[in-house]
Parts: structure tokens; sequence; C-alpha cells
């Protein structure tokens, strides 16, 4: 981040405060939002919304495969629609355009003055070399946490024990600091923005006409209103003071809170949901499940923290904790695993219901995961990207966190997670219903 001039156009046309748009689709409780109202304010400025369908995400490829699956582009299109509408409501307007940041918006100081680019914190590299190159344009940054439990200053220590393990970051947080995420912040109203002065991208039309697969078991659609009516479905459902004991199951509505793809895409605020809990813990009665939940925020908190802790790093073979691994080129191997072909059932059905609705649930993450490492012996990052261009709840940290964790070069101290294929599918699908759903209904 770094504070310059304004960076100036010669027109007349209003000075802008952008708020750019990356992974919060929403207006409730969005810091990064608020702070851009308060800059305009400032600065007697206007605030627009700009959300980009960047190359990197939306067309680019790594190891062959695309960087987004079409569930993942039509959640998140249909989230901007969504986001353009509740800014609407409060006077304001969301501008989409296809080209990435830094060339959007070296087409917006041709007509308008620029008074800041307001965005949230970078969780990986590359949205830390974007700012940079924002910056590079002489516009001024302003990098704010949005997606986070915790402000940095919060939890200091915690992070200072960067990269340590999960369990010491946690116990940091709850023992040490006893943090508490802050309450939500309340939505002004805009003074009204201009609108967007060109047409919407192809890219966000097509993505909406993508259908849902009928075979999902939670409907996945992308918005702010779609999250809280699944959110608060589930809190209704009681479902939460069982969590622990049915969070490891590979199906089923309310076994996990389904929330991932919308706090992916930033529909919903993760410390609204860590207040609800509070609130359900009040009224409800707390209990070791009700805590879990809180528990699993934590683990999405700690790698947001640890993918900034740790770069680029965190793309590499070796890892953030640069360990040298064997692995085995083989292509054979590889279109087995992603086509459900392997002969393992478990595995088989996992990938085949990956394939057909871009959703998984966490014990089936893990234990494809281990087989494609730990079985196949190829290499993890294959199996990252593969997740990447299916998952509709695609999340670099959590995704790319969890994937070099389990291979061994992550932040787990016991150095990698080996499961027993055979034993974990029997006890989570101890009737074989789950296996045999999946085998079934999509064929080899
Ligand atoms: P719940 O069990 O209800 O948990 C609630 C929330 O806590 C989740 O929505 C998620 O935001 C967070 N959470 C839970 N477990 C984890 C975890 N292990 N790591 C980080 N956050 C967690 N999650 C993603 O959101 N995006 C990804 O791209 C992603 N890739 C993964 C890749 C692998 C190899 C593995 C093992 C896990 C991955 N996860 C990812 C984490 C986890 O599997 C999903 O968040 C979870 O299955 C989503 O279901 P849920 O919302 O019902 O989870």
């Amino acid at each position: 981040m770094r504070i310059t001039s304004v960076a100036m156009s010669t027109t007349s046309d209003p000075a802008l405060v952008v708020w750019l748009v990356r992974d919060t689709c929403r207006v409730t409780d969005n810091p990064a939002l608020a702070r851009a109202m308060k800059e305009a304010h400032r600065a007697q400025a206007t605030v627009v919304a700009l959300a980009c369908l960047e190359p990197r995400r939306w067309t680019d490829s790594q190891f062959g495969l695309a960087r987004s699956g079409r569930d993942w582009r039509r959640f998140r299109a249909e989230s901007l629609l969504a986001l353009r509408a509740s800014l609407e409501e409060i006077g304001g307007a969301l501008w989409i355009d296809a080209d990435g940041p830094v060339e959007v918006l070296s087409r917006i100081l041709e007509t308008h003055a620029v008074v800041s680019v307001v965005t949230d914190l970078p969780v990986a590299s590359e949205e830390e070399s974007e700012n940079a190159a924002l910056a590079a344009l002489d516009l001024q940054v302003l990098s704010v946490p949005t997606d986070e439990l915790f402000d940095s200053s919060q939890i200091i220590m915690a992070l200072d024990q960067l990269p340590s393990s999960f369990t010491k970051f946690r116990k940091t947080i709850e023992e040490k600091h006893r943090a508490e995420p802050l309450p939500p912040i309340a939505t002004s109203r805009l003074d009204g923005s201009p609108a967007q002065p060109w047409p919407d991208p192809k890219a966000l039309t097509e993505s909406l006409g993508y259908p849902i697969s009928d075979m999902t078991e939670v409907e996945a659609r992308g918005g702010e209103r779609a999250a809280n009516d699944l959110w608060n479905a589930y809190l209704a459902s009681g479902a939460l003071s069982f969590y622990k004991k049915t969070r490891n199951a590979f199906s089923g509505r309310t076994n996990s809170s389904h929330l991932s793809a919308w706090l992916a895409h930033g529909c919903l605020s993760v410390r609204a949901v860590w207040h609800d809990i509070l609130h359900y813990e009040q009224s409800h009665g707390a209990n070791e499940s009700t805590y879990w939940l809180r528990f699993e925020l934590l683990w999405r908190e700690f790698f947001r923290w640890y993918a900034r802790h740790v770069g680029s790093r965190l793309f590499r073979r070796s890892g953030p904790t640069r360990r040298a691994l064997d692995v085995t080129v083989n292509p054979e191997a590889l279109a087995q695993w992603s086509a459900g072909v392997t002969g393992m059932d478990i595995v088989d059905a996992s990938m085949r219901e990956l394939q057909a609705t871009g959703w998984m649930s966490n014990r089936a993450r893990q234990l494809v995961a281990s087989y494609l490492i730990y079985e196949a012996g190829l290499d993890w990052r294959l199996g990252a990207a593969w997740f990447e261009s299916r998952l509709v709840d695609f999340d670099v940290a959590s995704n790319w966190g969890n994937w070099a964790y389990i291979a061994g070069v992550g932040p787990d101290p016991r150095g990698g997670r080996i499961f027993n294929l055979e034993l974990q599918a029997d006890r989570y699908d101890p009737d074989g219903r789950y296996r045999q759903h999946w085998l079934s209904a999509v064929g080899s």
C-alpha cells in the first residue's frame, strides 16, 4: 500500500473512490465498502464498486487445467448480480468488466480522477502483485481486512507464531488473547454512483446459463439473500447442536453447514456467522457441537493468515516447508483419479460427485487427496489444481493450504496425513449408500 496524490483525469467527471470487489460479494458487514464510503466522504467523491472477471481466474489455466470451474463461475456471476441489486437499493452501482483491475482502472483514469482504490486485504501472492501494479499507476491502494474473523491487531501474538501449527494458532487466540471477533458493522447509504459506462461482459451472462446439476444435494445459488436463507434454515433445523457428530458424513443436507461456497465468494460475513452461533448458543444451549463450527471457522481463518505469511511458496511442490518430495509422473493415474475410475470405491464416488456437482464433503476431500498423494504418488499440486478447476467453493487459502497440509509440506506437525481409505469409507459410509449412489448415478 502506498499513499500518493489523487490520480487525475483531465475531465470534469466526478472523482471516484473505487471499491474493488474481489471475493466479498455482499454489502452487509463489509469493512472495505465502509472504508470506501468514509474515503469518499472525506474527499467529497463518489463510491463506485468495480468487479473484474480477471483473466487469471476466468480464462487462464495451470497444469493444463482451467483456473475456475463452471459452477464457480456461475455462482460468482449470480453473486455479482445480486451484489449489484443490493448496491442499487442503497444508491450505489457495480461496474463489471472482463479485464483485470489494472487494465480497467487505467481506462477509468482516462475519464475520472480516482481518489483511492479500496479492496480486501490480499490473501495470496497474485492479489498482492495486482495491488502493487495498481499502486504503480499512481493510485492510492487501501487494503482492508474484510473477510476474516479478526483484525491483525486483535491476534498479533498468534500471527507472530506463523507458520506454526493450527493448534498453536488457535490456542493463542482462544487462551492467551481471549479474542472475540468484533460484531458486524452497519451498512450506510451511498450518495448515488454513476452508471456503468460499458455493457456487461459476455462471460458474465454466459456463466449464468450453466445449470445447477439436479444431483446436487444443496442447491448453491450465489448472492447474499441465498446465503442468509441457507444459513437461517440450518440454524432453524437445530442441526448445529449435533454438528460435531455429523460433520464427517459424506452426504446429508444438514450434516455439515454447507456454507463454504457462500463464504468463499463472500456472500456471507464470517463474523456474522460467528455471532449468530453465539446467539444460537444463548437460546439453544452451548455444547461441543456448537463450539465445533466455530472451531472449523478458525481453520479457515488460520489458512488465510498462513497463506499471507508463506506467500508464493504455497504453490511450489516443496511447499512452505521446503521439503523435497519424490513424485511420479503418471498421466494415466491422474486421469483415472480425476474421472473417478481408480477402482477404489470411496475415491471414485467422491470424484464423480465433484465432477457432477462442484462439491464434495470435507472427509471426502481428505480421502481423495490422500489417494492422489500417497497411493498414486502424484504431485499434490495436480490435485489442488483439479479442485481449483471444479469446486464451486474454491478458495485459494483453504484449497492450497489443505492440500499442502495433507502432502506434508504445509502446517502439519505430523508431516502429512495418510488415510486408510477402506477403514474411513466403512466408518463414515457404513451401509455403503454414498458409494453406491455415486458409482451408479454417474457412469464410468
Ligand atoms: P462445515 O463443516 O460446515 O464447516 C463450516 C465452514 O468452516 C466451511 O464452510 C469452511 O468455510 C470452514 N472450514 C471447514 N473445514 C475447513 C478446513 N479444513 N479448512 C478451511 N476451512 C474449513 N474449503 C473451501 O471453502 N474451499 C476450498 O477450496 C477447499 N478446498 C479443500 C481442499 C482439501 C484437500 C480439503 C481437505 C479441504 C478443503 N476445504 C475447502 C475445506 C473443507 O473441506 C470445506 O470448507 C468443507 O467441506 C465445506 O463444507 P461445509 O461448508 O459444509 O463445512
